[in-house]
């Protein structure tokens, strides 16, 4: 059995089809190259052949490169990583060539691939070397590159292959930001040759196929006289794509990506020479990148791991529990954005709030995001009216009657959400799973005020609900297996990643979040320059600083949290000089983003202008300012420790669900591939000695005893808690 078929039909038109047994999507493995070679071959050798089309017997056409392969390339070190590249690049170049004579350039035969569906990494690679790419008519269809988004960037010929063929201004997108298109928009933006209605996919093909000219055959940069799009590198428009992308990319990446430097590296080297070398240039960036830590931390934590808990790596074996009728009660930020999600899922659901305009709100909250989706070509007329149709906004707790889930979403106040839950408790049915969405709360004490608490657990959305890939799900004290078993099915439906923690204070983000934000209004407090500050978190790979972080999330808020922690903690609360800080700057109405003013400030429509000058009044700058390195380090250190800390006390039980919790859900610097992959490469004693080092800043810097223990013991995370 191998990964493609081959058949002839009458007209001297091959057919290879790509099927991997017991896999719904195909994935390219090494024994898959050598195969898809031997068919080529054989097609390209046969006398009684005049064309060939590379479809798939999947729905989809093929999710990517096998990831095994590149792990095994990996081990084998650069001389392996760079010939099993090149491999690849000469069978890709030998279906380009289609068996024409190098120099004449006729002879050949048509080779075209027909994508019944999704076409991702060598998926698009592949039909990128095809002489005609045609895609059938499936809405659900991704066609794209999205190596840059796991720390690789398309090595099989993608980089060079799109770049001559659209530019790099018009490739930048793909190579660059990984944006995956649908077939139509594909066809748009040229990465696809034609849309085909899926029943006539292969006839039209093989039309084509037959129909074939010697010019058809011969790509654009395999003529005499090509010019690239745009502009080559040595050419004064091209000049300044390549300048701007180049510095575009800085802007962006930070230089913490090395795939992103080896992508444009790649595109600009092999703009300067011959399409042959130029696949060289590519495989040698390729290999470097393999050969960088990032790539694999990154490959590591988010995909491999995220798929494994995509899956329910976590999930307790029970039967399935499929939400069938979905109850949300408070149709607010929070509430109407998950119950959008559901209603997208495909998922019937029921949305309450005190009164009826409320719950309305709430519904025209997901018609409003529809509209957005339906402008950019995401969703059209007819899904927004289903969508919308499967919501029922109303202020009466009886429509929740037959809801299988319900989740809380009203105000964080335990008294409220008590009596929401018992309201929710007389109207569904004994087996009904009730939920919350508290992010500060501790579910146990919630479920005290439920008759069934067993059946109570915690399912936290991050905001924007639509946009965020995690739902950190959190057992308390009594939780139980089906319980969790619901959450998951339910996070699963929305195709986003569950993380399952254990009940404690702000549970894993947040208690990690915080301390960073936290971080950073100390060292504003100590006299270090906000900006730089700043600064050196974007520099380290943050998406945002955390003075620009707490503005967004909002002082008050800041504010409600210190002093709900205060109370709990008593004598003992480390924070005084964070509440200096933010204390003040909530007396002076300097609430954040919202409020027009903050760490920040912003011009009347909104928009951040710069760090707000006043601060150095209150707080002023000091003349002597730590180095880039020593502030970087304390933010990302105070973050690690968190983590490992939440991991000795048993909030986490899976280091992988830290790394890519800690990643999807606030953005831990992804290059590292989560704290845990970053305390690894930098190494346990190395950690200790830098906590060591800030350890004069207070306490919350002394090392947790399990990373004093990896460190005696030579150990790290990922060798110790290896995949359970
Ligand atoms: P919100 O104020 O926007 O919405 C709360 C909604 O609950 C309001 O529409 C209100 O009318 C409704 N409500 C209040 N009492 C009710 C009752 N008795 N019956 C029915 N409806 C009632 O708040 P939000 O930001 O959506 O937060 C909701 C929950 O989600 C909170 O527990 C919060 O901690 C949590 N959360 C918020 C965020 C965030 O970023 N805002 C993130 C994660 C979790």
């Amino acid at each position: 059995m191998t990964d493609f078929q081959y058949a002839l039909d009458s007209d001297g038109v091959a057919t290879i089809t790509w099927d991997v047994a017991g896999r719904s999507m195909n994935v390219l493995s090494l024994a898959g190259i050598e195969a898809l070679d031997a068919l080529i071959d054989r097609a390209l050798g046969d006398g009684a052949v005049r064309g060939v089309i590379i479809t798939s017997a999947k729905k989809d056409f093929a999710g990517g490169m096998d990831l095994q392969v590149i792990a095994q390339m990996q081990s084998g070190g650069a001389a392996a990583i760079f010939a099993g590249v090149m491999r690849l690049h000469a069978l890709l170049r030998k279906i380009e060539r289609g068996g024409m004579d190098a120099k004449a350039l006729t002879g050949g035969k048509p080779i075209v691939a027909a994508l019944t569906g999704t076409g991702l990494g060598i998926g698009y690679e592949l039909p990128l070397a095809c002489h005609r790419i045609f895609a059938a008519d499936n809405p659900k269809a991704k066609i794209g590159l999205p190596e840059i988004l796991v720390g690789l960037f398309p090595g099989a010929g993608g980089t060079t292959r799109l770049v001559r063929k659209l530019g790099l201004q018009g490739a930048a997108p793909y190579l660059l930001e990984g944006k995956l298109l649908g077939p139509h928009q594909a066809a748009e933006a040229g990465l696809v040759d034609e849309v085909v209605a899926p029943e006539a996919l292969l006839a039209r093909a093989k039309a084509w196929v037959l129909a074939a000219k010697d010019a058809d055959l011969v790509k654009p940069w395999d003529q005499k006289g090509y010019q690239m799009p745009g502009g080559a590198p040595y050419d004064p428009a091209g000049y300044m794509t390549f300048l701007a992308a180049s510095a575009m990319t800085s802007a962006k990446t930070q230089g913490v990506y090395p795939a992103a430097q080896a992508v444009l590296q790649a595109a600009y080297e092999g703009a300067l020479v011959g399409f042959d070398t130029a696949l060289k240039v590519e495989a040698r960036a390729f290999t470097s990148v393999l050969l960088d830590t990032t790539a694999g931390a990154m490959i590591r934590s988010l995909f491999l791991n995220k798929e494994a808990l995509d899956k329910g790596a976590r999930r307790p074996v029970l039967p399935d529990e499929s939400v069938q009728k979905l109850g949300v009660v408070g149709a607010g930020m929070m509430g109407a954005g998950i119950a959008h999600v559901a209603a997208v899922a495909g998922i019937a659901v029921v949305l309450v709030d005190s009164s009826v305009e409320a719950a309305e709100r709430g519904k025209a909250h997901s018609a409003g995001v529809l509209d957005k989706a339906i402008q950019r070509g995401s969703a059209t007329e007819e899904s927004k009216t289903a969508v919308l149709a499967r919501m029922t906004a109303t202020a009466d707790y009886a429509a929740l009657a037959g809801c299988d889930l319900v989740i809380e979403a009203v105000f964080e106040d335990p008294k409220v959400k008590a009596e929401v839950i018992a309201r929710i408790e007389a109207v569904v049915a004994q087996s009904c799973i009730l939920a919350t969405n508290t992010s500060t709360l501790p579910i146990t004490g919630l479920a005290a005020a439920s008759r069934r608490a067993e059946q109570v657990i915690g399912v936290h959305f991050f905001s924007p609900v639509d946009k965020m890939a995690l739902v950190e799900v959190i057992r308390g004290a009594k939780t139980n297996d089906r319980a969790v078993a619901k959450a998951l099915d339910f996070v699963r439906a929305l195709r986003k990643t569950p993380i399952v923690v254990n009940d404690a204070r702000f549970f894993y983000a947040n208690r990690c979040i915080i301390p960073y934000i936290n971080e950073g209004i100390r060292m504003v407090a100590e006299g270090v320059d906000p900006a730089l500050i700043e600064n050196a978190a974007r520099l380290v790979g943050m998406p945002l600083g955390p003075l620009q972080l707490v503005d967004e999330t909002s002082i008050d808020l800041a504010v409600r949290i210190a002093a709900a922690t205060k109370a709990a903690m008593g004598a003992t609360y480390p924070d005084a000089a964070v509440d200096g800080v933010i204390f003040t700057l909530a007396e002076q109405g300097r609430l954040g983003r919202k409020a027009g003013a903050g760490f920040y400030t912003y011009d009347a429509a909104g928009k951040r202008i710069g760090l707000w000058e006043g601060l150095a009044n209150a707080w002023p700058v000091a003349v002597v300012q730590p180095d880039l390195a020593q502030v970087q380090h304390r933010l990302l250190m105070i973050q690690a420790l968190e983590a490992v800390r939440a991991l000795e006390q048993g909030v986490l039980t899976d280091i992988r669900e830290g790394d890519v919790g800690a990643i999807l859900g606030w953005g831990f610097a992804p290059w590292s591939g989560g704290p845990f992959s970053w305390l690894d490469r930098i190494g346990a004693s190395a950690a200790l000695a830098m906590c060591e080092g800030l350890s004069g800043l207070g306490p919350r810097f002394a090392p947790p005893a399990l990373l004093a223990d990896l460190a005696a013991k030579g150990d790290g995370f990922y060798t110790r808690f290896a995949a359970a």
